[in-house]
């Protein structure tokens, strides 16, 4: 569904992806994991259209990405960031719906979609009336999540969305998120340094460090059969609970 090949992408003398190639199978999450400045967020953005790689070329459902301004209000890929990344003038209700209107949708339509998102990521109706300044971390990021599934797009992309938040909401929003993904049916990258998150959406990992690849692979595969010690000092590194250490 999503085929990243041979990307690269520099800012001037900074290498932020450097020869990347994943593949993403329809219907499954694939987790970017790395630290901060691996070149997640560049590779997110490539796959969006919002940045064009300097080589290399991005397939979503076998068409070739090509860049584009505003890519993430409108077309096939719902893209949500960290804090939710929302208008702070709108209204939470009237950010879920921009999608929709750029889009042409009649209002009932619009009205009716609002209903079952909300639904499914458990919002009420108040809170759809409030600005995003009134809605607590955990609200601002169901919000983008409605707002990204609006137009109903087969492939969303996630940068570090859960990473503002404080550690039992997180847990909440992860399990959520992955109620919501198997639901649903969405093809999904997901950008996290958390490795737990890694380990509990992502059926597929790539580890990056400095723009490369470093491993591809299961969380098991990483755990058992590391190419590099790196590999597995990242994993043990945030100090990993039990349910983790099994894997090793
Ligand atoms: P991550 O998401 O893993 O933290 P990024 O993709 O944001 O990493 O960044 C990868 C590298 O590219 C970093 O060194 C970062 O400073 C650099 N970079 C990213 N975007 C820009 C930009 N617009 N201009 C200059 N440098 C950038």
């Amino acid at each position: 569904m999503i085929a990243v090949h041979h990307v690269s992408k520099r800012y001037g003398a900074t290498v932020a992806l450097d020869d990347v190639s994943l593949e993403v199978a329809s219907g499954t999450t694939h987790v970017l994991l790395g630290s901060s400045g691996a070149g997640k967020s560049t590779l997110v953005r490539v796959i969006l259209g919002l940045v064009a790689p300097d080589a290399g070329e991005v397939l979503v459902a076998g068409v070739a990405v090509t860049p584009a301004p505003r890519r993430h209000l409108v077309g096939g890929v719902g893209y949500v960031v960290q804090e939710g990344g929302l208008y702070p003038h709108l209204t939470a209700g009237g950010n879920v719906r921009l999608p929709a209107e750029a889009a042409g949708w009649p209002g009932e339509r619009v009205v009716r979609r609002m209903n079952e998102l909300a639904a499914l990521v458990e919002l009420h109706d108040g809170v759809l009336r409030r600005y995003p300044a009134e809605l607590s971390g955990g609200q601002r990021q169901r919000i983008g999540v409605m707002r990204a599934l609006m137009l109903d797009p087969p492939v969303l992309l996630l940068d570090e969305p859960l990473g503002a938040l404080d550690p039992i909401v997180r847990a909440g929003l992860q399990a959520e998120l992955r109620r919501i993904f198997a639901a649903l049916g969405k093809t999904v990258v997901l950008v996290t340094h958390d490795v737990r998150e890694a380990v509990l959406l992502g059926a597929a990992i790539t580890l990056l460090r400095n723009g490369k690849v470093v491993q591809q692979g299961t969380f098991a595969e990483l755990a058992q059969r590391p190419v590099e010690p790196f590999v597995t000092e990242f994993l043990l590194a945030q100090a990993p609970p039990a349910e983790l250490r099994a894997y090793f």
